[in-house]
């Protein structure tokens, strides 16, 4: 008897910061601040995008969004990982160092391509981004 052993499919990987045309998750909004203000739980991008509908202001400057990952369709794609999320991490930990880090409460962190690729330095990093949507 021959054991067909099936690997797994690999999860869905979620970009945590999409543009409005892709987005299926409200991730949080733009604080005055500049930092991102992470909604749990998770609340679907359609619902924050109709209530921020009439504004001028683009949403991506408003609001953080998350969609599937669409790797060799995104331009920050290495080829085999997010090139943005290792960029962001690196940065932080050249400027921040060695610290502990407090994770914020983020309604994708399962399935994100950030968290999966970097671990806890992306969070940190990942809170100042607003998302340039050009
Ligand atoms: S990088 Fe961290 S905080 Fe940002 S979306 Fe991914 S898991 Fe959430």
């Amino acid at each position: 008897m021959t054991v067909v052993v099936r690997r797994p499919d690999p999860p869905e990987r979620m970009c945590p910061s999409t543009p409005a045309a892709n987005a299926t998750v409200f991730l949080g909004m733009i604080t005055p601040a500049g930092r991102v203000a992470y909604v749990t739980p998770q609340v679907p991008a359609d619902v924050a995008l109709a209530a921020a509908a009439g504004s001028d202001t683009p949403v991506e400057a408003r609001y953080r969004l998350a969609g599937p990952c669409v790797t060799s369709s995104c331009g920050f794609w290495t080829g085999e990982h997010c090139g943005l999320g290792a960029r962001m991490a690196a940065s932080y930990q050249e400027t921040v160092g060695p610290a502990e880090i407090e994770l914020p409460k983020c309604a994708i962190r399962r399935s994100c391509r950030w968290f999966a690729e970097q671990g806890p330095v992306a969070c940190p990093a990942c809170s100042h981004v607003v998302t340039d949507a050009h």
